[in-house]
């Protein structure tokens, strides 16, 4: 278990004062120009060496992304955005960071954009997060009025201008380039890629796209160093992480924890445990709504990190959002509910996702109700194979993976629910309720 010593994020609760000077007392903005004195060209070798992995959900490597950023300027202007547009179903530890520890993120965004040559970052919050957009905003003000933001920020020689920009609500603005292009004042519709942002993003310009989570940590990393980071964690899954746990625990929480740590250590020491004891477990779903659920039984000795959610149990890490289900609970149901989430939020733009998520969603409306027959489980699954994979943006493959999992994982439990219908067991209104 991580030592209170080694936790990056130490006003995560909100009991201490996060105020600048709350911050400052804590370790924050400490010398911030002499970690910008390393240059530019360290700070990116040294985010490689500390081996962090995106917090966003897709888990690229950051440093790496960074230097994909033009080392010199072809007169176009770079950028820095940080995605604050924290919409995934499950997932809310970003809004922890910017309401309780906004410091975190406002220095590492000056030390990443300084190591990307970046002017200028935009935040780009989900418009729902009122509290924390106001928390944010009122720690960028005071960075300003302390010369750690504008003009020679930090003293450190380097001019470099924050802005907060507000959402409006739609999920698909969280995926990278739609932020881009609902930044740029235009509906936000995904773009194909490649071009990738570094090459073209923000107005045409150089850009990267980073979750909240990975820039804050930054600041922490270079002050302890990469391998103080890099030593947390089993290899290609170095770190601590933010982990947001809810559902049937019995104390739902975020925590940050060491990578790679047990689900079942993870559960015990900052859950209570599973509601009812761990035989009452049915389904985890590891990463936030867009990976497989995984069967309860195989969930209890998994190891918490990129590779092994996804090597050995076809699921993944995500944004680390830890959805736990009881035996109480309606699995068909629950993943139902995603599917109608995500057509409800698939920007319609391809066919495979505009025409597949509706496709999927009334055939689990049928599941639900039991009215389905047997050969339609096979059917929907070969539906969701030609949306993944096919489709502009990671929504369609979002769309699908859920499915594929309860499929995958507990087709026992669609077959009995359609047979119980079809002997008059269930009726089909108590199965929709
Ligand atoms: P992705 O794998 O396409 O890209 C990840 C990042 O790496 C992007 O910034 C991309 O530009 C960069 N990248 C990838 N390949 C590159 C290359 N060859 N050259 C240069 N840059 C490259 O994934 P994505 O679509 O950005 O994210 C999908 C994930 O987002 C999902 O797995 C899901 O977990 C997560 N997600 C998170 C939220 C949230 O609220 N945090 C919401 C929805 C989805
Ligand atoms: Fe839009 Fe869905 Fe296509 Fe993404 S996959 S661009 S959300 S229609």
């Amino acid at each position: 278990m991580l030592k209170d010593q080694d936790r990056i994020f130490t006003n995560i609760y909100g009991m201490q004062d996060r105020s600048l000077k709350g911050a400052m007392k804590r370790g924050h903005w400490d010398k911030t120009a002499d970690l910008i004195a390393l240059g530019r060209d360290e700070i990116i070798e040294r985010m490689k060496a500390s081996g962090l992995r995106g917090r966003g959900g897709a888990g690229f490597p950051t440093g790496l992304k960074w230097s994909f950023m033009p080392k010199q300027s072809d007169g176009r202007p770079s950028y820095l955005v940080i995605n604050a547009d924290e919409s995934e179903p499950g997932t809310c530890k970003d809004r922890e960071i910017m309401r309780h520890d906004p410091h975190t993120l406002i220095e590492g965004a000056l030390i990443a954009s300084f190591a990307m040559n970046a002017n200028t970052c935009y935040i780009y919050i989900r418009g729902e997060y009122i509290r924390e957009r106001e928390a944010l905003q009122n720690a960028i003000d005071e960075c300003y009025d302390a010369g750690l933001l504008g003009k020679n920020a930090a003293k450190s020689g380097f001019d470099f201008d924050l802005y907060l920009h507000h959402g409006a609500g739609a999920y698909i603005c969280g995926e990278e380039t739609a932020l881009i292009e609902s930044l740029e004042g235009k509906k936000g519709m995904p773009r194909m890629k490649p071009p990738f942002p570094a090459m073209a993003g923000l107005y045409g310009c150089p850009t990267t796209v980073n979750n909240v989570e990975s820039i804050a940590v930054v600041p922490t990393i270079l002050r302890r160093g990469p391998e103080w980071f890099a030593g947390f964690g089993r290899p290609n899954n170095a770190g601590t992480k933010l982990f947001a746990i809810s559902g049937h625990v019995n104390n739902p929480c975020v925590v940050e924890e060491e990578m790679s740590i047990s689900f079942e250590e993870l559960i015990e020491k900052h859950c209570g445990g599973i509601r009812g004891g761990w035989d009452n477990l049915l389904a985890v779903i590891p990463g936030g709504s867009s990976v497989p659920c995984v069967r309860g039984e195989k969930m209890r000795d998994a190891i918490m990190d990129f590779d092994y959610l996804r090597g050995e149990l076809g699921s993944g890490l995500g944004t680390a959002a830890v959805i736990v289900m009881d035996k109480q609970t309606d699995i068909v149901k629950a993943i139902w509910r995603l599917s109608k989430f995500y057509k409800h939020e698939s920007c319609g733009q391809c066919t495979p996702c505009r025409e597949g998520t509706g496709w999927m969603m009334r055939v689990m409306d049928r599941l639900v109700r039991g009215e389905a027959e047997i050969e339609e489980i096979d059917m929907l699954f070969q539906v969701t194979k030609q949306v993944e994979g096919h489709t502009i943006c990671a929504l369609g493959d979002a769309a699908a993976w859920p499915i594929q999992g309860l499929i995958r994982n507990f087709r026992d439990e669609i077959e009995d629910r359609i047979k119980a219908q079809k002997s008059g067991k269930i009726s089909a209104a108590v199965a929709a309720e």
